[in-house]
């Protein structure tokens, strides 16, 4: 890791896709990992491997964390980070049984808003809610947006394997959408049914199978018709839209020949294209992605006004990153626009 730090720029870095935890967040998934409480083989696995303290990397994770204090906002000092936009790590409550996660969430964000009340300038964050109760996380969602101030909603892809394509999750959309504030689609470990293939080749995580997963989730979300029900629903996606905008030539062709073949009742015909659900319903972050053909690409398809910068602190913190995309050849209008303005006018940010 560079020591070196990116100079002043015309523009403020505001970071959209940063982790926090609360410490007993932490200590609720050391129980639930030395216990094998939920049969969740990435999960298990992930938590017990940061948990276990044997690595330098992990103990970094785990510090960065759950330090809301001295050392995240030298971390953003020395890397030239403005602002982070805060979400609870993955799998935050998603991992746990129905009642616990209602309640966590709502301690969660009330935690997360007394940080940010201590360095308004430097930190925002997103809401955490439970989707294992639909009408719970709708309503958590509008007190973290009304009362504490948050500026969004994180879901950290599937809950216990399932997924929000299906109707008996939309409150939270309705309530999104009602409030205009944009829901971030963050990973986690795939599920059970799913990992096995990945694990076995240490390919699970946020080396690709986080991407798999969370690109897949966004495109159930797409093609169950979320939006034509819920037209004006913001979306996020990190890591470069999880490959999704490299897709959409074959998502485009592939949805209307499926369509037309009726072999599936769960793909039915939609209002739009499932790429211009992506060009309108969807912001793309850069998390972990610091690759300037990527940006340009998805800048050109997706557009200049739907690509922000994320760095994914603490799993990503690198300097030389940011001096990297600084150097990006494009416009200055367009780095401000990367850097700064989507995230301001997205989240509403001072
Ligand atoms: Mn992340």
């Amino acid at each position: 890791m560079t020591q070196q730090t990116p100079s002043k720029a015309a523009y403020r870095r505001i970071a959209t896709e940063e982790a926090f935890a609360p410490r007993e967040m932490i200590d609720i998934y050391r129980r639930m990992t030395a216990d094998k409480v939920i049969d969740d083989p990435g999960f298990n696995s992930m938590w017990s491997f940061y948990l276990s303290g044997s690595s330098a990397r992990g103990r970094f994770i785990i510090d960065g964390l759950t330090d809301m204090e001295h050392q995240r906002i030298a971390h953003m000092d020395a890397a030239g980070i403005d602002m982070q936009v805060l979400s609870l790590t993955s799998p935050g409550v998603q991992i746990m049984d129905r009642a616990e996660a209602v309640s966590f969430a709502g301690q969660s964000n009330d935690w997360l808003a007394d940080a940010i009340s201590r360095h308004p300038t430097r930190l925002a964050g997103l809401a955490a809610v439970a989707p294992q109760d639909p009408q719970a996380a709708a309503r958590e969602i509008q007190r973290g947006v009304t009362e504490l101030g948050l500026k969004g909603v994180i879901i950290n892809s599937h809950t216990h394997g399932e997924y929000l394509s299906d109707p008996k999750f939309w409150d939270i959309f309705e309530a999104a959408q009602a409030l205009d504030v944009p829901i971030y689609l963050h990973p986690m470990t795939p599920p059970k049914n799913m990992i096995e293939p990945l694990l076995e080749c240490g390919l699970d995580g946020a080396i690709f199978g986080f991407g798999m997963e969370t690109g897949m989730h966004a495109l159930r979300i797409i093609t169950a018709g979320v939006f034509d029900r819920f037209p004006k629903l913001q979306m996020i996606l990190g890591h470069m839209g999880e490959a999704l905008p490299f897709w959409m030539f074959r998502l485009d062709y592939m949805h209307a020949a499926t369509v037309r073949s009726e072999r599936y009742d769960s793909m039915r015909p939609l209002q739009r294209k499932p790429s211009d659900y992506l060009k309108q319903n969807f912001h793309i972050t850069n998390s972990g992605m610091a690759w300037e053909p990527a940006v340009k690409f998805t800048q050109e398809q997706i557009g200049v006004d739907r690509v922000m910068y994320a760095m994914d602190y603490p799993y990503q913190y690198d300097p030389a990153e940011v001096i990297a995309l600084d150097a990006m050849d494009i416009s200055d209008e367009a780095k401000k626009k990367f850097f700064e303005t989507n995230a301001t006018r997205l989240f509403k940010l001072d």
